[in-house]
């Protein structure tokens, strides 16, 4: 091991992410659960580190350490403006002393907007592209391109869902979440939901929420993820494709006051519009319809995302 790798493996276990998750459980304590006989409660990974929130440290764990450990300490990785995950990335790689460079779709406008400010203050360098350009992300030209442009450098996908990702996530579950019969989650690239699936016991359904219109890709993503990783995929999954709320980061009226009522009834949960609030809307409108037969127990995993917008 390397200083680099050393560095970046104390930092991950320092989190004992079992003995986390399970100081991280909040009962949802609520009438339209409890008259059908529904118990429920939010796993907060939200608070499993201040800037690198969530799911994003489960899915950045490996992918560091792989970088590490072929001696790269310049990452290069893509988001959009808003992205969870360059933020995340930038505060890691301050953190534990990376370079770190973001390909960001879109035109850059001044000022930044306080996600892409938070980066480039962390070190991140700010490449910004066009939509078309940025959608040739995986073409081994383009990437050729940027090795020009960069020199060299460890790439982690968008999202930071890639083969390495899937390990972090698979560590989140254990013993300690045998209980429940359903974990649901919302999803963006299906990183997390292929890790978890992995790792669920066999009588768990795994629910990921799509928060992005036309998510039905994200069932062969998944299986991709599992294969690419495990060598086979796993059939305890769905993903739901009719709660994006007009598509990613976008909101409806029914949404918003969803969020207004939320926030009334939990305050000690905050809520965004681009990930969590979508999924417990759609957990909220499933309990209403009956999907969950009495007894049930679940466990909606709250994935972060929280941190000043403008
Ligand atoms: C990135 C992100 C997701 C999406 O996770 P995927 O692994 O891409 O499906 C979900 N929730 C939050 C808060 C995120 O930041």
């Amino acid at each position: 091991m390397n200083d680099l790798s050393c560095m970046v493996s104390n930092f991950f276990e320092k989190a004992n992410l079992q003995e986390f998750a399970q100081s991280a459980l909040q009962p949802l304590l609520d009438d339209r659960l409890n008259s059908r006989g529904i118990r429920a409660e939010i796993l907060r990974i939200d608070r499993l580190h201040p800037q690198i929130s969530g799911n994003k440290w489960l899915k950045l764990k490996y992918n560091l350490l792989e970088a590490a450990q072929q001696g790269k300490r310049r990452l290069l990785t893509f988001g959009g403006a808003y992205s969870n995950h360059l933020y995340a990335t930038a505060a890691a790689g301050k953190l534990l002393g990376f370079e770190t460079i973001g390909i960001v779709r879109g035109e850059r406008v001044e000022p930044l907007n306080s996600t892409l400010q938070f980066a480039q203050e962390a070190g991140m360098q700010l490449h910004f592209v066009s939509r078309s350009d940025y959608r040739q992300k995986h073409s081994p030209a383009f990437i050729e391109h940027l090795h020009r442009l960069f020199g060299d450098f460890f790439l982690v996908p968008e999202g930071g869902s890639n083969v390495y990702a899937v390990p972090g996530c698979m560590e989140l579950l254990g013993e300690w979440s045998a209980a429940y019969d359903y974990i649901l989650l919302p999803c963006g690239t299906g990183g997390t939901l292929a890790g978890l699936a992995l790792a669920a016991a066999a009588h768990q359904k795994l629910i990921g929420v799509s928060v992005l219109k036309g998510g039905d890709f994200l069932f062969e993503e998944v299986k991709k993820l599992q294969v690419a990783y495990a060598g086979y995929h796993t059939q305890n999954f769905e993903i739901w494709t009719g709660y994006a709320h007009r598509g990613y980061a976008k909101t409806t009226a029914a949404l918003l006051a969803f969020m207004e009522d939320w926030r009334r009834l939990y305050p000690s949960v905050p809520i965004e519009h681009v990930y969590s609030a979508k999924m417990l809307y759609a957990f909220f409108v499933e309990v209403e319809q009956g999907y969950f037969a009495p007894g049930s127990r679940v466990l909606l995993v709250h994935t972060g995302g929280l941190r000043e917008k403008d």
